[in-house]
């Protein structure tokens, strides 16, 4: 074995949109030093894993190596890259280095989570570089959908490696500076050993209309807008949020933010500079005192969330801001798959309230902030990497990306999963091994491995009910009172109208009879019984298994 490489692994985010967490690592089998790079959650679907709010990545590898690990670096503050953070990194405790708006964001949500421990972040300025052992990192520019998104450039002894981050190209943006080109093109006449890069769009042909021309697009239609106008958008749009209140000045309406999120970025986007020379934004309670051509609500709730302010505008439940017959909703945002139903609900609910809703299907008032498939030939165009690892994706855009790069002459493309270790040099690059990885669910303020009977239970739960019973035996295994029982979830009569709890009653009563008299003694085997016989005697008339807790009591 080659006494010095270079390997990689993601943790999370492959195979799949969120969760990003990437490792590489220096050295050989016996020691490496590790560098991390994003530690991102993913949001959870309720019908399939009720009551939990986040996925997070399972980092016990990482807690082991901990004292190998010479650095944490943020791409951007999107939450798939840094949500997992005010959770995790109290494991670790390793140095974490940001650019400013990425860290100035993330602080703003660790003091929105009450309890959250302070963690301290490096910041390097943009464009900057930062030496962690045997690696150097140079922070690069690039487009997307959140003030300062960065593509890793990290060199190390054995090479350097693109780590793209989220991307796109984008000549005019409506905030920062687009993909630095220059940068990228020299790193590639410089050697780029891999590149591990965003396959979000790669299915997409073309290239991803600008900011710019959505900006236009709302102008139009914030300023032919006959009544009040809400706009919803992802709240860490920074640069839509931007084109919204330029679009509102020119339609000479008030801008009143909704939402804490909302609330949040925009502080801290007017602390570090990137809503400079933009009005001063109106107050919540100032809305209903404006005339509705003056005024313009941008709120957060573009997925449907049912607790943020669209969702209960929607239901006429926000305490200051109502919509009627007449006004505009524009969706400034893209569904993300799985919250389909939330957000047809949201739109369903305002639509009956005689609401003009426009979304992205109609009208250019949303684009991607990832790379379409020409953009994504100009970045390997730019890099000429040797190796290219399609992330950020799931199984079908990882596909199409890995295609398009060997199709583009890359020479090496290899595809993996989360855990995989991949050898990137010297030599050819492999699978060489499988560290551990997972998923962790953030269930209230415990986290719990995925692994755990936990969920699975609970959405057992969800489909069949529970029945409880109690019993009370004397030492001659006599009952000495009537069952209790209690029915949860379960239908109340079966289809000739009887009453479930007399079924149940019958079943306990008749297990309880057929066990031998001695039997009767054995608190357990009483309990079995009838846990057996109550299940049965249900599942007869529903056709559906309930859960069935028996407690017996000798007394
Ligand atoms: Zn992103
Ligand atoms: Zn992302």
């Amino acid at each position: 074995m080659p006494a010095n490489e270079l390997v990689f692994a993601p943790l999370g985010g492959i195979g799949e949109i969120g969760m990003n967490l990437s490792i590489y690592g220096v050295g050989d089998g016996r020691r490496r030093q590790w560098l991390i790079v994003d530690c991102g959650v993913s949001f959870a679907e309720q019908e399939h894993l009720p009551g939990i709010d986040l996925i997070l990545p399972d980092i016990r590898f990482l807690v082991e190596e901990r004292r190998n690990i010479v650095g944490l670096v943020l791409t951007h503050a999107h939450e798939d890259h840094m949500g997992a953070l005010i959770d995790l990194w109290p494991r670790l405790n390793v140095p974490l280095y940001a650019t400013p708006f990425t860290a100035a964001l993330f602080e703003a949500r660790r003091l929105s989570e009450p309890g959250a421990p302070k963690i301290p972040v490096n910041v390097i300025p943009q464009g900057g570089h930062v030496e962690l052992g045997p690696f150097t990192v140079d922070f690069i520019n690039v487009a997307h959908s959140i003030p300062e998104s960065n593509a890793l450039a990290i060199r190390t002894p054995l090479g350097t490696v693109l780590h793209t981050g989220d991307w796109k190209i984008d000549p005019t943006p409506v905030i920062g500076a687009p993909t630095d080109e220059v940068k990228l093109t020299a790193l590639g006449n410089d050697g780029v050993l891999a590149l591990v890069g965003d396959s979000t769009n790669a299915i997409r042909d073309g290239r991803s209309p600008s900011e710019t021309d959505v900006a236009k697009t709302l102008t139009e239609l914030i300023c032919n807008a006959p009544a009040r106008v809400a706009v919803t958008t992802f709240a860490s749009h920074v640069g839509r949020i931007r084109a919204v209140a330029d679009a509102a000045r020119k339609a000479g309406r008030e801008v009143v933010p909704v939402g804490r999120a909302m609330l949040r970025v925009i502080q801290v986007a007017r602390e570090t500079g990137y809503l400079d020379g933009v009005q001063d934004f109106r107050d919540v309670e100032s809305y209903g005192y404006l005339p509705p051509d003056k005024v313009l609500a941008l709120c957060t709730g573009s997925q449907g969330e049912s607790r943020a302010a669209l969702a209960r505008i929607a239901e006429d439940e926000h305490p200051e801001v109502t919509l009627t017959r007449g006004d505009r909703v524009i969706f400034s945002s893209r569904t993300i798959p799985g919250n389909e139903k939330a957000v047809y609900r949201v739109i369903n609910g305002l639509v009956s309230q005689g609401v003009e809703v426009i979304t992205d299907s109609t009208h250019l008032v949303h684009v991607s902030g990832h790379p379409r498939r020409d953009e994504l030939r100009d970045m390997i165009r730019w890099v000429r990497p040797q190796i290219l690892i399609p992330a950020h994706g799931e199984p079908l855009h990882l596909a199409e990306h890995a295609k398009l790069a060997r199709a583009a002459g890359v020479p090496e493309v290899v595809t993996c999963r989360n855990g995989d270790l991949i050898r990137l040099g010297p030599g050819r690059p492999d699978v060489i091994d499988e560290v551990p990885s997972g998923r962790l669910y953030k269930d209230g303020s415990l986290l719990l491995s995925a692994e755990a009977r936990t969920v699975a239970s609970r959405r057992r739960l969800a489909f069949a009910g529970v029945v409880s019973v109690a019993l009370a035996l004397n030492d001659k295994g006599q009952l000495v009172a009537d069952p209790e029982l209690e029915l949860v979830g379960i239908p109340e009569a079966d289809a000739a109208g009887r009453s479930m709890t007399d079924i149940a009653r019958d079943a306990i009563e008749e297990a309880f009879e057929a066990l031998p008299k001695p039997r009767r003694r054995d608190p357990d085997e009483v309990a079995e019984a009838v846990r057996r016989a109550v299940r049965g005697a249900i599942a007869e008339r529903w056709n559906k298994k309930p859960f069935c807790h028996v407690h017996v009591l000798v007394i």
